[in-house]
């Protein structure tokens, strides 16, 4: 494992995606760990953030882990492992996207992978075209600094660690599933 997944862990702990696709002989392997699952058109998924996520930020499944989470390699990554960032720049990016993800778990709090949460707290926000009543604005103002942290956290997570998605590129894991 790279040091830089060391240290980070966002495509395990619900930051980044909301789901892992399994194959069909690793269904067992996520019914074993008690993982929990949901099936869409014939793929069994298993929901992040992940069991196997252990505390000190490594996967306690590592060495039989899913072919996607093997196969998963962050933009980020990739561009590190390319000499297209230097290590420090790399790790900039994994702290402040921590540091972030940190304070949004503690203002959104719940079971569901922080990016459900991210994306329900949106929608709360209310349709931006429709003109906000009294209600919605002292809500929004409250919310300042959350709306703040919910939008660098996500610009930050779709420039550095998504990236540009190329036509049939497949991450392995995935974020489509919001179910
Ligand atoms: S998000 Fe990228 S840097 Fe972080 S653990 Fe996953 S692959 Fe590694
Ligand atoms: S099995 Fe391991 S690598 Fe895969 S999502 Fe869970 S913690 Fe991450």
């Amino acid at each position: 494992m790279s040091d830089i997944c060391q240290s980070c862990g966002l495509c395990c702990d619900g930051t980044l995606f909301v789901s892992v696709p399994l194959e069909a002989g690793e269904v067992d392997w996520a019914r074993g760990r008690q993982l929990p699952m949901f099936e869409k058109e014939g793929v069994s998924f298993f929901r992040q953030r992940c069991a196997c996520f252990a505390a000190d930020g490594l996967c306690s499944a590592y060495d039989s882990r899913p072919a996607a989470c093997r196969r998963f390699r962050c933009h980020l990554l990739r561009r590190l492992e390319a000499g297209e960032v230097t290590e420090n720049r790399a790790r900039a990016a994994v702290e402040q996207a921590k540091q972030l993800r940190d304070r949004t778990t503690e203002e959104l709090p719940g079971d569901e992978s922080l990016l459900k949460r991210v994306d329900a707290f949106v929608k709360s926000l209310g349709d931006s075209k429709a003109p906000p009543d009294g209600a919605l604005l002292a809500f929004r103002r409250e919310k300042r600094q959350l709306i703040s942290d919910v939008v660098v956290l996500s610009l930050l997570l779709q420039q550095e660690f998504r990236g540009p998605k190329k036509d049939g590129q497949s991450d392995g894991k995935t974020e489509g599933d919001r179910l």
